[in-house]
């Protein structure tokens, strides 16, 4: 399946939850989730009643919409955690953090992820003083992610990282704003993904 790039509020409805894959909107009482958080569609607003199996598929669904991933690479990304010593689903959000477009995201040098991976994918982004244009890439502890010398004045940066002081960096990424830069600090700890996530239901659901 490919990547959704519709109507992406009607994702954050269908999962009852604030995906934030809208940049500035999201931290505005124009999001969707504001104003009718209920499932779209004709039956939205009906009881709903979910199976154990739908359940696990729900929670699936929501972290590869969170990161935007397509189904297979969202398999693969599983497939690498099961092969990973540690806890399979810690391993799965840990694998997930690292991408380079969401580390972008996160350091604040884009508003959503979607929107990272643009700026990943247009060149506008190095890792230890190369351009890296793979939203896949992942970051290890302690390399080093800044915005290209020629991309810094970019309106899209400047606003995304006007918008970012409202929702700050993570414990674990050093951000040095007006260097354009950052780091990795350490891996994040479980404690330190603060989105409801209940990754063991995923293990359940590949694992049936
Ligand atoms: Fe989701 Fe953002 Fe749309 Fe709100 S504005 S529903 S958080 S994508």
């Amino acid at each position: 399946m490919a990547r959704n790039l519709g109507q992406v509020c009607r994702l954050c409805r269908r999962e009852g939850l604030k995906l934030f894959l809208k940049g500035e909107r999201c931290y505005t009482d124009k999001c969707a989730i504001e104003r009718r958080n209920y499932p779209p569609g004709q039956h939205g607003q009906g009881r709903a009643r979910f199976s154990e199996f739908a359940i696990r598929l729900r929670e699936k669904q929501k972290v590869k919409r969170i990161y935007g991933m397509a189904e297979r690479q969202f398999e693969r990304y599983f497939e690498m955690a099961e092969r990973l010593a540690g806890v399979t689903g810690e391993n799965l959000l840990t694998l997930l953090e690292r991408r380079l477009d969401n580390i972008v995201y996160r350091l604040g040098f884009a508003a959503s992820r979607a929107q990272a991976r643009q700026l990943v994918r247009h060149g506008h982004i190095q890792v230890d003083g190369k351009t890296v244009n793979l939203p896949s890439f992942l970051v290890s502890v302690g390399q080093e992610i800044r915005i290209a010398e020629n991309s810094r004045n970019k309106k899209v940066i400047q606003e995304a990282l006007e918008l970012s002081q409202r929702r700050g960096a993570p414990q674990w990424i050093a951000l040095e704003r007006e260097q354009m830069r950052g780091f990795l600090r350490s891996l994040p700890a479980r404690s330190e993904l603060t989105m409801p996530i209940s990754e063991k239901l995923i293990v359940e659901h590949y694992s049936k």
